[in-house]
C-alpha cells in the first residue's frame, strides 16, 4: 500500500480523480468538491450526535443497584465492560493508520470524528468505573484480561491484525484490518450490549444502560462508515475485495464472539444463553454482511432472539429496529437528512 505524504504538491484533488484509495492527493482538505456523497451526509449525523458523558444522569443510582446485582450479574458486568474499554482503546489509538492510506479528504475527516467519539467513549466507561465501581475494583476491570485467558485470547487476536498492518502494509494486510475494524464496530460491541439491554429490560443499571445507548448510536455510524468504505473499495478495486477473507474472518469472529459471551454471561443471566447467544451473533452476522452486499453465512438464521429489547431500546417510533437505525430522541441535535448508506 501507499502511504499519502502528508503533503503533496504534485497531488490532484479533483473529483474525477479521486479515488478511496492508492490516489494521488495533495494532503489539503478541500471538503467543497465532493466525490462520495454518502460522506458529507454522514458527517452531519455524526457530529449531531455529540454527547458527553459527564452529562448522562443518574449513575448515583447505579452504584446503590450494583450493589444488589446478583455475583454472576456483577462478574458479567464488569467482564463486558472491559472488553469494551479495550475496543475502544484500540480503535481511538488505529483509526489514524487508515487515513495515511485513505485518499478522499471527505472519507478521512469522518475518520478523524470516529476517532473523537472512541476517546469520548473511553471517558464514559472511566467516568462508569468512577461512579458506580469502588475505587480497588477498578484495575481489575480495566486489567481483566491478566487474569482471564479467554479476553487475552480476544484482545490479542484482534490488535494482532492491526498490527499486522502496520508491521507490514500490504494490500492484503490492510483488507484484513479493514474487515477486522468491521466486525470490531459490528459484531463484538453487541453481545455486551445485549446484556445491558437486559439488565435494563429488568428495570436494572438504567443509567448505564443510557450511556451504552449514547454509545450504541456512536458505533452504528462507524459500522456504516466502513461498510460505505468498503464497498468503495469492492467498486474502484475489485481484485483487492476477497470474498474468501471476508468469510472466514466472520466465521472466527463469530466463534470467538459467542465463546467469549458464554464465558462471562453463560446461562447465569435471566434472558440470556448459550443458544440466545449463538443464534443472535449469527443473525448479526447475516445483517453485516447483507450491508456489504454478501450472502448470509449462516441462511437459517433468520431472526435475533432480542425483538424485545429492541422494543424497548427503540424510541424512534418510525424506525422499528434499532440495531440498523439511531436511535434519534437521546440527545438535541440529530440530523439525518440525505442519504448516508449505499
Ligand atoms: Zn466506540
Ligand atoms: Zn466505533
Amino acid at each position: 500500500m501507499h502511504k499519502n505524504p502528508l503533503f503533496n504538491p504534485q497531488g490532484d484533488d479533483t473529483v474525477a480523480n479521486r479515488s478511496i484509495i492508492k490516489g494521488n492527493c495533495t494532503g489539503l482538505f478541500n471538503l467543497n468538491d465532493v466525490k462520495y456523497s454518502w460522506a458529507k451526509s454522514m458527517y452531519q449525523v455524526m457530529v449531531g450526535n455529540f454527547w458527553v458523558p459527564e452529562k448522562v444522569g443518574g449513575l448515583a443510582d447505579d452504584a446503590i443497584m450494583y450493589k444488589s446485582l446478583t455475583a454472576n450479574e456483577q462478574r458479567a458486568y464488569k467482564g463486558i465492560i472491559s472488553f469494551l474499554t479495550f475496543l475502544d482503546s484500540i480503535q481511538t489509538v488505529n483509526l489514524p493508520s487508515y487515513a495515511e492510506y485513505i485518499t478522499s479528504s471527505e472519507v478521512n475527516l469522518l475518520i478523524s470524528i470516529q476517532a473523537f467519539q472512541e476517546a469520548i467513549h473511553s471517558q464514559s466507561y472511566t467516568t462508569i468505573l468512577e461512579t458506580v465501581i469502588e475505587a480497588r475494583e477498578r484495575e481489575e476491570i480495566y486489567y481483566f484480561w491478566r487474569d482471564d485467558e479467554v479476553l487475552l485470547h480476544r484482545n490479542t487476536y484482534i490488535g494482532q491484525i492491526y498490527q499486522d498492518f502496520k508491521d507490514f502494509p500490504s494490500d492484503e494486510n490492510f483488507f484484513r484490518s479493514l474487515i477486522a475494524n468491521y466486525l470490531l464496530e459490528s459484531l463484538y460491541f453487541y453481545n455486551g450490549f445485549a446484556f445491558f439491554d437486559t439488565l435494563v429490560y429488568h428495570s436494572k443499571m438504567t443509567a448505564t444502560g443510557r450511556m451504552i445507548g449514547y454509545i450504541r448510536r456512536d458505533e452504528l455510524t462507524h459500522v456504516t462508515l466502513f461498510a460505505n468504505i468498503l464497498k468503495e473499495i469492492r467498486k474502484e478495486f475489485p481484485e483487492m475485495f476477497n470474498e474468501q477473507i471476508v468469510y472466514d474472518m466472520f466465521a472466527t469472529a463469530v466463534d470467538q464472539e459467542i465463546t467469549w459471551t458464554d464465558h462471562i454471561l453463560g446461562n447465569s443471566i435471566p434472558g440470556i444463553n448459550e443458544e440466545t447467544t449463538t443464534q443472535y451473533t449469527r443473525w448479526l452476522a447475516n445483517q453485516r454482511l447483507e450491508r456489504l452486499h454478501m450472502d448470509p453465512l449462516y441462511p437459517e438464521v433468520v431472526s435475533t432472539p432480542y425483538a424485545h429489547l429492541e422494543k424497548i431500546q427503540d424510541t424512534n417510533s418510525e424506525k422499528t429496529n434499532f440495531f440498523e437505525s439511531t436511535v434519534v430522541n437521546y440527545t438535541q441535535s440529530s440530523s439525518m437528512n440525505g442519504s448516508w448508506d449505499f
